[in-house]
């Protein structure tokens, strides 16, 4: 498990900062904005770039044993199966903002060959 809270204060500190374009720091593809869209999760932390709407949590599989679903945005219910049936992988958890297009990775972690999770609540 890996948390990249660190960072992302260090990022907002350096956009509040002028030291990183807020292009830069906003980048969400379209990409990432449809998954955002299907497969995301409200989070109840507003944006702390636009500060105009809720993020949404994004959960990205990435891991040969999954094969053509390496890569892919997966709900939470999702991922507990995926860990029920396949080998090793891991979830990168990325957090959106939909108006805007702030996102960041907030966290890592390995599920798979019988290991689950706990659900986690996002928190600093
Ligand atoms: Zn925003």
């Amino acid at each position: 498990m890996v948390d990249y809270a660190l960072q992302r204060r260090a990022l907002l500190a350096d956009v509040a900062a002028g030291r990183t374009t807020l292009a830069a720091a906003c980048d969400a593809g379209a990409y990432l904005q449809r998954a955002a869209r299907f497969h995301g999760e409200p989070m109840d932390r507003t944006c702390p770039v636009c500060r105009k709407e809720k993020l949404t949590q994004v959960s990205w599989v990435f891991g040969e044993g999954l094969r053509q679903i390496s890569g892919s945005a997966r709900r939470p219910e999702e991922l507990e199966q995926l860990a029920a049936h396949h080998a090793e992988f891991s979830v990168h958890v990325v957090e959106v903002c939909r108006t805007c297009g702030w996102n960041h990775l907030l966290r890592s972690f390995v599920l798979g060959a019988g290991r689950t999770t706990r659900r986690r609540t996002a928190g600093e």
